[in-house]
């Protein structure tokens, strides 16, 4: 979901084709980093020696569930605040990418609970009506991703063609 805007922003950018392809890449490891607190996820089985550890941890402690700290506003937002006083393009991609993530889960059917976190902690926040949101991994969402998949290709080639 993130690539899009990482091509857009990137267009406004005028980078150099190496910090372009780096700044899409940090986006898209954003993007999928707040997943490595499930070891089922892309990011969980490639590093399963992080993912497991946060996962059997989590019975005790909690925040550590899935779509918890990681899918909290807080991270991606401290990550931006840091970016911008450093003036790191790069680690703002990274912020950017988890932010989007975390956006993604909000127009799931669960959401994220405590999302604004240290504000309503305990509010399961979304961000569709019911109607619009997705059950993760059905059709709907899978319908969304290919969407978005060919979007990005799209983007990518008209890109390339300018
Ligand atoms: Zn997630």
């Amino acid at each position: 979901m993130a690539l899009p805007f990482a091509i857009l922003g990137v267009n406004q950018l005028e980078f150099t084709p190496t910090g372009t392809t780096l700044f899409i890449f940090l986006i898209l490891l954003g993007s999928l980093f707040p997943d490595i607190d499930e070891p089922k996820s892309t990011i969980g089985r490639k590093f399963w020696f992080i993912s497991w550890p946060i996962k059997l941890l989590s019975h005790i402690l909690p925040f550590l569930k899935h779509r918890g700290i990681t899918h909290l506003f807080l991270v991606p937002f401290s990550l931006s605040i840091v970016a911008l006083y450093w003036g790191n393009i790069w680690l703002g991609g990274f912020a950017l990418g988890w932010l989007l993530h975390t956006f993604g889960d909000l127009i799931t059917i669960g959401g994220i609970r405590g999302y604004f976190y240290p504000f309503w902690s305990n509010r399961k926040i979304v961000l569709l009506p019911y109607v619009l949101r997705f059950y993760t991994g059905r059709g709907a969402e899978q319908i969304l991703i290919t969407f978005l998949v060919l979007l990005n290709g799209y983007l990518v080639y008209a890109l390339v063609l300018i």
